[in-house]
């Protein structure tokens, strides 16, 4: 068997042509043929949610969903994929929990209802009694051997929580407090991200996760830095609308903030991904998505260096806010190449500040960011003031006036 740091290596190098999906498959088979392999009872549980997450993970390529299901996940409740509904298949899961307390996987799918008591999500019935999303997770989380929430609405509430989350919609993490819950986000998350992460718990156990419990694997580098359209974010050239070529920052490309392996791995079979057909990136596997990430169109706060003052202490905010640091580097790169140019829209709302990084972390990269950019403005002020103002010629328009206006018609201004 690989081992695992072999294993991440495979994970980190994937691409689209040696997808993920061409290595699991022969990895996990033979775990499974040397009898390395248990097959882990889980219980799917979906909350407030789309489905989404268990519609992209029927998009899995290898193993195939009718693989994962069979050979590797042993899929004991899913009230979508169950052969049978109702109080059978209930029975069969309130089974698990009792029986295989310790054992059992609980992949959690939506944001958890957590208003009027969870009232605005039930899940099922025991007893004739409908049971609430939000009983049933406090319940069963406990038991569980891990708690994987999938998809940004387990992970971090994504849009069940968005404003103004009458449901009081809230991350699995939030819920469960007490131990720890893996979160793949994206809204869906990527097929590879969940069996992935799966194939890491099957084989070696808990991945290594960053500050929002992502695994490494899969979410440690921004879209920014592996997007194909970075050489002309570089280069200032930028597109003015969705579709168009060049860097889709200014059209509102969200990659920059976002940690998230979708250019390298890419989507939809490994075949395209939202820059590359010519959408910016909406930030989907980020902690504060959607709101944070809204208007979707709109660029990242602005730095703009003439004219206009600039609010360091909202950019800082929002760079802390969106959990990103380095973004800054690039942007003051771009001001001093000119490249970033003064007349964007007013920046994207920043979203309430980043609560679960480590403080005196977000601190220091605050206090960083902030003598970067009054670095970068005291720059910019001295290139304003060394540069010499050339007079406009005039227009013909204005020659025009300036004639009709001159008392002896000569053509010359008073
Ligand atoms: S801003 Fe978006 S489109 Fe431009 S380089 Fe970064 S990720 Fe790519
Ligand atoms: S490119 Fe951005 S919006 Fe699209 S799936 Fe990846 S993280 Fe989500």
């Amino acid at each position: 068997m690989l081992s695992r740091r072999e294993f991440l290596k495979l994970c980190l190098a994937a691409t689209a042509t040696t997808g993920l999906a061409e290595i699991l498959i022969p990895v996990l088979r033979q775990a499974s043929a040397q009898s390395a392999l248990p097959r882990p009872p889980v219980i799917w549980l979906e909350l407030g949610s789309c489905t989404g997450e268990s519609v992209s993970l029927d998009n899995t390529r290898n193993p195939n969903f009718y693989q994962l299901l069979t050979e590797f996940l042993d899929l004991r409740y899913h009230w979508l994929y169950n052969t049978v509904q109702g109080d059978g298949a209930v029975r069969v899961m309130l089974d698990t929990v009792e029986k295989e307390a310790g054992k059992f996987w609980l992949v959690v799918e939506g944001s958890v209802m957590t208003a009027a008591d969870g009232r605005y999500n039930h899940i099922f019935m025991r007893n004739g009694e409908m049971v609430t999303g939000l009983a049933a997770l406090r319940e069963f989380a406990p038991k569980a051997r891990y708690v994987i929430a999938v998809g940004d609405c387990a992970a971090f509430g994504g849009p069940g929580a968005a404003h103004p989350n009458p449901g009081g919609g809230k991350g699995v993490w939030d819920v469960i407090t007490d131990r720890v819950v893996i979160n793949v986000s994206g809204c869906p998350s990527h097929p590879d991200w969940m069996t992935g992460t799966f194939s890491h718990l099957l084989l070696y156990g808990l991945p290594e996760l960053d500050a929002y419990n992502r695994p490494k694997l899969f979410y440690s580098r921004t879209i920014h830095d592996q997007c194909q359209r970075r050489q002309q974010f570089e280069d200032g050239i930028f597109a003015a609308f969705p579709g168009e070529g060049g860097c889709l920052y200014k059209v509102g490309c969200k990659g920059p903030v976002t940690h998230a392996d979708c250019p390298s791995r890419q989507w939809n079979d490994y075949v395209n991904w939202p820059v590359k057909a010519g959408t910016p990136c909406i930030g989907c596997a980020s902690p504060h998505f959607p709101d944070g990430m809204t208007p979707f169109y709109n660029h990242l706060p602005d730095i703009r260096t003439r004219s206009v003052s600039v609010s360091v202490r909202k950019i800082g905010a929002a760079f802390a806010a969106l959990g990103v640091g380095a973004v800054a580097t690039h942007l003051a790169a771009g001001i001093f190449a000119r490249r970033i140019h003064d007349h964007y829209l007013d920046g994207t709302k920043p979203s309430d500040p980043a609560p679960p990084e480590n403080l005196t972390q977000v601190k220091q990269e605050l206090d960083d960011l902030i003598r970067q950019q009054n670095a970068l403005m005291s720059e910019a002020k001295q290139l304003e003031a060394a540069k010499p103002h050339r007079r406009r010629p005039k227009s013909w328009l204005r020659r025009l006036v300036g004639f009709w206006r001159t008392e002896d018609k000569t053509g010359k201004d008073k």
